[in-house]
């Protein structure tokens, strides 16, 4: 850091977005006939001509080559959910022995990473195993800073050359161009003549956990896995909520403070932070921008938090359970609808015009939350989420919305007006008269849903702490197109275009209304509830990911040019095998740590329990329970023993059902999970009758208290 983070010598405002080629970059740096062209091609999705392009690399290789750079890199995110880069020089010699620093403008455009080995689910063929990176012009390019080692970044999609998406990126463009196609028909309708552009806007908020890195260096499935596979809560750990909103420790205090410079440097408004409900955990939020960008953005900051952290001796948890019992790690993903004329269409108007308009785009979202529930499950399913959503003490897996009680009562009022007075005209001049402006404080203080409304932007609660948010929203975006289409096509060809407004609300209302819930989502009613409701409630990764697959969303999704048939399999099959592989993980590492581990330093407590007994006796002392507890530790010794084994086997059966993508990840929910479940009882039990000093790893409580 140049100014050691003290803002009092350096301006903050020089510093924000120095490591971005954004607007203030380009306007400096490009002659002002590209930069224009660059701006129509950012908002107005023309062509990058090879022409531009070359002016634009040109100035954006003088800037790295300042900032210290000597390569530049495609940076794209495969559907590992990472991200990832090939570096390449800006060197390039000449025949007499001299070096120039060049970057085309083809160089720019497209990349071509030997990027064989991530998974593609057989969408490349071996003969062309190379994708290419294609440059999102709509996201600047900008600087890494790896401990002074500075690279030119250029956000990217990776598309195989038949053009199939082979990352996240690209759908998520797609959904949004899907949305905004959406959308402008129906604003057309409406008679909006002025918006020409509709942005989806996202603003993530990233929880993570924090531990010392002498801990976590000592706990092999944190390492490897990201969560621990043993540990029991320590007393402290149930009554947390003093850490909630607590003031926040001078060692955090001083990660975060670096992490916000690093983030502010490349131009993400890292905004909020606070402590979070359990121990030594935390959260970031940045201020909402496009879909795209909020993903991209989203990625270096998890990225950066783990870096920094790393660099004060602490490591970072973005895991969605790294402990059990403990509050899991969750990115809600605030997400709205906004147009290049500054509206946010789920912003409740001042005038009866503008309510009408937002009930409609509130409705239609309703609709597409209740009829696209299953995709919306599953685009938030991940073996990590498993344990956040549907498990034993975790909310339930159902997609409901909360809308506060006064929005359901002004809808509720709307659908029974019409129910009671068929023309229904004065019931709904009146609800959109009345419709008042909605403090965030007022929607927003139900915590358990997870579907929020709060106020003027939707909140998606289910998304995972280490997920991309490129996959939720694609899924998001592309529900809400589909409704907003059949919208459409009923407002186009209606003859009273108010009168049709109207109806929709009151339809979209009436045949969606059952996924509307306000109570306590995590209550064991709303289950029977939602179930008598009809709402589907996939409890886990392997239940929801197959839906992907059902006829009506297959024709949806590739119907608005999302995804195709081919790119739907692959990616069900794709994210399936990272459950069992994350499953196999998982299960390996927890039967070497009982083996190894926990097995040993037991027999060891034993053996000096058992010696002291018998020189006890010799002197003639009581030892009635002592030896009821050398029984109780012996004998979860034998469990913990004949789990292992079961659990070995167990691996080995699923490990070998390699050929059925599904039946395997089958295997490892239902055969392997239950198996390691078993195992985890005896050694945590074991943990908490035996010698602390003795136990072979960190315990909760060093974790969670040791910052
Ligand atoms: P919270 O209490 O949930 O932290 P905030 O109002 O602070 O609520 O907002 C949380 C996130 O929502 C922030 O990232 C913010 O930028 C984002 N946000 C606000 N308005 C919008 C919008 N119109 N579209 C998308 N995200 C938004
Ligand atoms: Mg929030």
């Amino acid at each position: 850091m140049g100014n050691n983070g003290d803002f009092r010598s350096t301006k903050l405002a020089s510093m924000y977005g120095e490591y971005s080629f954004n607007d203030r970059t380009m306007r400096e740096r490009l002659p002002s006939s590209i930069y224009y062209k660059m701006k129509d091609i950012q908002e107005k999705d023309q062509v990058l001509s090879l022409e531009t392009a070359e002016v634009v690399a040109n100035a954006m290789k003088d800037w790295a080559i300042e900032k210290g750079a000597t390569h530049y890199t495609h940076w794209f995110q495969p559907l590992t959910g990472l991200t990832a880069e090939k570096h390449d020089s800006f060197i390039s010699p000449t025949p007499d022995g001299r070096i120039l620093m060049e970057f085309s403008g083809k160089e720019l455009i497209k990349g071509e990473p030997d990027a064989s080995s991530f998974p593609s689910g057989g969408l490349r063929a071996t003969f062309e195993a190379r994708g290419y990176t294609a440059w999102d012009t709509s996201s600047p390019a900008f600087i890494q800073d790896l401990n002074g080692i500075t690279t030119l970044t250029i956000p990217s999609a990776f598309i195989s050359y038949r053009g199939e998406a082979l990352d996240k990126k690209t759908p998520l463009l797609r959904s949004m161009h899907a949305l905004h196609k959406a959308t402008l028909r129906v604003l057309r309708s409406l008679g909006n003549t002025t918006t020409s552009r509709v942005y989806t806007t996202v603003g993530p908020e990233q929880e993570y956990f924090l531990v010392d890195k002498k801990h976590f260096a000592q706990r092999p499935d944190l390492r490897l896995t990201g969560r621990t596979v043993f540990g029991s809560v320590c007393a402290k750990g149930q009554e947390m909520d003093d850490h909630y909103f607590g003031t926040i420790k001078e060692r955090v205090l001083k990660f975060m403070h670096e992490l916000n410079q690093e983030l502010w440097r490349l131009g993400i408004s890292a905004k909020t932070q606070h402590n979070e409900v359990a121990p030594n955990q935390f959260e970031l939020a940045t201020i909402f921008d496009t879909a795209n960008l909020s993903t991209d953005r989203n990625q270096i900051v998890m990225k950066m938090i783990k870096n920094v952290a790393e660099r004060h001796d602490m490591a970072a948890l973005l895991h969605e359970k790294p402990f059990a019992g403990v509050n899991g790690s969750g990115k809600h993903n605030n997400w709205s609808i906004c147009t290049d004329d500054g509206y946010n269409l789920l912003q409740p108007g001042d005038n009866p015009y503008e309510n009408a308009q937002f009930l409609l785009f509130l409705t239609s979202v309703i609709k597409a939350v209740d009829k696209y529930a299953p995709l919306l499950r599953l685009s938030a399913a991940n073996a990590g989420n498993d344990h956040r959503l549907g498990a034993n003490e975790a909310p339930p897996a159902i997609i409901s919305i909360f809308l506060g009680d006064q929005l359901s009562s002004i809808l509720d009022t709307l659908v029974e007006g019409t129910e009671h007075n068929h023309t229904g005209h004065e019931m709904m001049e009146i609800g959109i008269n009345v419709l008042p402006n909605f403090p965030k404080d007022m929607t927003d203080r139900n915590r358990t849903s997870p579907f929020a409304f709060t106020g003027n932007k939707f909140e998606f609660r289910m998304v995972g702490s280490s997920q991309s948010i490129a996959g939720p929203n694609a899924i998001l975006n592309s529900a809400v197109a589909a409704v907003l289409n059949e919208t459409a096509d009923r407002l186009e060809s209606s003859e009273d275009c108010l009168e049709e407004v109207r109806n929709i609300i009151i339809d979209n209302y009436r045949d969606h209304r059952r996924v509307i819930f306000n109570g306590n989502g995590y209550s064991e009613e709303w289950v029977k509830e939602a179930e008598s409701r009809g709402l589907p409630n996939l409890t886990c990764t392997v239940e929801a990911l197959p839906e992907l697959m059902k006829n009506s969303y297959v024709e949806m999704l590739s119907g608005l040019g999302v995804f195709s048939p081919a790119e739907l399999q692959s990616r069900m099959e794709i994210y399936l095998e990272g459950y069992s592989k994350q499953i196999n993980i998982e299960a390996g590492i927890m039967a070497e740590m009982a083996r190894r581990q926990i097995a040993p330093s037991i027999i060891s407590y034993l053996n000096s329990l058992i010696t002291s007994v018998k020189n006890q006796n010799e002197m003639g002392l009581k030892t009635e329970e002592q030896l009821a507890h050398i029984t109780s530790v012996s004998a979860h010794l034998e469990g913990l023993l004949s789990s292992i084994k079961k659990l070995e086997e167990g691996l080995k059966k699923a490990q070998a059902l390699e050929s059925d993508v599904v039946k395997q990840s089958q295997a490892y929910r239902y055969r392997v999970v239950p198996l390691m479940d078993a195992l985890r009882l005896h050694a945590d039990t074991l943990e908490r009758i035996s010698d602390k000093a003795a136990w072979p790893f960190p315990s909760y409580e060093d974790l969670l208290f040791g910052l």
